[in-house]
């Protein structure tokens, strides 16, 4: 359950578990609800957005006080009065961080085609991290064969796959994350050409032209901040930025400033912003295509579980601190 709105860094206190015997978990007569039950919940850095109160809220409703938290799952359906759900259907979307949800508008969920991988994958790689990065890096970034391209937070639920989506197609690619073992796991998991940990490094233009001499054709943008003003004067003529998220801005009262915007005029870079919601009609298209090459074995996915509704709190909240290594996802319960 969401306690109350915050600034700052959210905290494991900002939420609180609660067990009852009052959730509703028959389907009200006449309505065409579905009753799920919730097997895998996923941790996302959005959810930080519905954690302050917005006068507007800018894309997706703010979480409200006293309610539980809601985000993206897979669940199974246990009991259903809609003709489109059908009890042991497997189904993904919007849903409760909690055991069970009765979900009355079912129009956020749809059934899972592809049972031979791994469900959990339907938080991730065949979720909405997965085309996150496969909208985001081929309809934003216009990518060609033998490209620089250059992925920050690139070992998360998107990174690792905006890195290999990027190695398909040919490019060059090289990421930042900010732990040795992460750097490790793009290296020699995910096949990047280059990582680097930007924790460890003292000047960050000086790690980016050591990684790009020849300099940045595509950068696919995860954290803003001092990492997108070193880029913007990494990047080449005709560059592209697919501005993805900026989480190391999410918690700070006061952004912090770009400086080196007029890169953008003086290298004639086109950067643009995008929400995943915007690429719901290339779904079926990236499931079947992203499905094939997990099950071919040419994309490999790292997940971070952590097992019970009890730990989903801090593994919310570890997101922030980098303790998360691969997608993080929380088990409600096995299949
Ligand atoms: P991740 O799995 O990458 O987890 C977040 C990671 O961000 C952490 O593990 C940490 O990795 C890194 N991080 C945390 N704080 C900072 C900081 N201050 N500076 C730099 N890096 C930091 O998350 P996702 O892959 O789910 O999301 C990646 C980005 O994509 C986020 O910005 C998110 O908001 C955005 N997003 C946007 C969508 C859209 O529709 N536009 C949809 C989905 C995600 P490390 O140890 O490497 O620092």
């Amino acid at each position: 359950v969401f306690k109350d709105f915050i600034t700052g860094f959210p905290k494991e206190s900002d939420m609180e578990v609660v067990t009852t015997d009052k959730v509703r978990l028959k389907i009200p007569e006449g309505s065409t609800a579905v009753l799920l039950k919730n097997l895998y919940l996923s941790c996302d850095p959005y959810m930080r957005w519905r954690m302050t109160m917005h006068d507007e809220p800018p894309c997706i409703p703010d979480f409200v006080p006293g309610s539980v938290v809601t985000g993206d799952g897979v669940g199974e359906v246990v009991d259903s009065s809609n003709p489109d759900f059908k009890v042991g259907d497997l189904v993904r979307g919007i849903t409760g961080w909690e055991e069970y949800s009765l979900i009355t508008a079912p129009k956020m969920l749809s059934k899972i085609r592809y049972t031979d991988v791994p469900l959990s994958y339907y938080t991730g790689v065949l979720g909405m991290p997965g085309l996150t990065a496969y909208a985001g890096f081929h309809e934003i970034c216009s990518p060609k064969n033998g490209e620089y391209v250059f992925v920050s937070a690139a070992s998360g639920a998107v990174g690792q796959l905006v890195g290999q989506f990027a190695k398909l197609m040919g490019c060059y690619v090289v990421g930042s994350a900010g732990s040795d073992e992460k750097v490790n796991l793009l290296k020699n998991k995910f096949g990047f050409d280059e990582a680097f940990n930007y924790k460890e490094e003292p000047d960050l233009n000086a790690a980016l032209k050591r990684s790009f001499p020849e300099g940045i054709d595509i950068y696919f943008e995860n954290v803003g901040g001092p990492m997108l003003d070193a880029v913007l004067s990494n990047m080449r003529k005709h560059g592209r930025i697919a501005m993805c998220g900026m989480i190391s801005q999410y918690n700070l009262d006061k952004p912090e400033g770009v400086h080196n915007l007029f890169y953008l005029i003086a290298k004639s870079i086109r950067m643009e912003g995008f929400l995943v919601s915007d690429f719901i009609h290339k779904y079926p298209q990236f499931e079947e295509i992203t499905a094939q090459y997990v099950k071919d074995g040419k994309i490999n996915y790292v997940e971070d579980k952590v097992v019970g509704l009890e730990n989903a709190p801090a593994a919310l909240v570890g997101l922030f601190a980098g303790h998360n290594v691969g997608r993080q996802l929380v088990v409600v319960s096995h299949e």
